[in-house]
């Protein structure tokens, strides 16, 4: 299954559902609370983000890229690593104006987060009630990212999963060829394994 079939599948799974279930996120657009989280990705979701994206947001990848790749590097092993970044509210490159400048191509973890609470308790300092994000939609997001693992260890041998900025900075940059290649350039930086950090598997 291609990338953009995937997102479309999550789509009409999360349309289907939301649907049946009579629930109403209170997401909306101007609502970006989410967009200062830790955001992982796989390469072939990556690689099928490139093609859409304007120079200004490559530009603004090429230069958080290291940023994102340093910290990583720093804080990879650190149990609560990702909260902090996300209290540091640190927006996603592809934040524009409030809005997700790539929205019609946007990651499935992306896709996946949705509430129907107040969305006051999506903000970084907020103590959300269990439950506050809802658990089907981020399952189903889940099953569509394990189909695509399975479809890029099918075409590379192996599978890069990352964060956003730092992996889109990596991929504009061009990946070496091979596990062992890729392996050692994550190793060089810093950011292969841990915690929280690059999964070659
Ligand atoms: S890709 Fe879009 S939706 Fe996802 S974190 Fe970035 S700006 Fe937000």
């Amino acid at each position: 299954m291609r990338v953009e079939e995937a997102h479309q599948a999550l789509d009409q799974d999360l349309a289907d559902y939301l649907e049946g279930k009579g629930v109403r996120p209170s997401c909306k657009a101007g609502c970006f609370a989410c967009c200062f989280g830790w955001v992982t990705l796989s390469r072939l979701e990556g690689e099928a983000l490139l093609p859409h994206l304007t120079e200004a947001q490559k530009a603004r990848l090429l230069e958080e890229g290291p940023r994102r790749l340093a910290l990583l590097a720093w804080g990879k092993d650190q149990k609560d690593f990702p909260s902090r970044f996300f209290r540091s509210r640190t927006p996603c490159p592809l934040l524009e104006g409030g809005l997700c400048g790539v929205y019609p191509h946007r990651p499935l973890a992306c896709r996946g987060l949705l509430t129907e609470g107040d969305p006051a308790f999506c903000a970084p300092e907020a103590k959300p009630p269990q439950g506050h994000f809802l658990p089907v939609p981020w399952r189903m997001a889940r099953l569509r990212m394990e189909a695509l693992w399975e479809e890029e260890r099918a075409r590379y041998g192996f599978l890069l999963l990352g964060e956003l900025a730092g992996l889109l900075y990596l991929l504009l940059r061009g990946l070496p060829e091979g596990r062992e290649a890729v392996e050692a350039l994550l190793e060089d930086l810093g950011v292969l394994g841990g915690r929280w950090g690059f999964q070659v598997v």
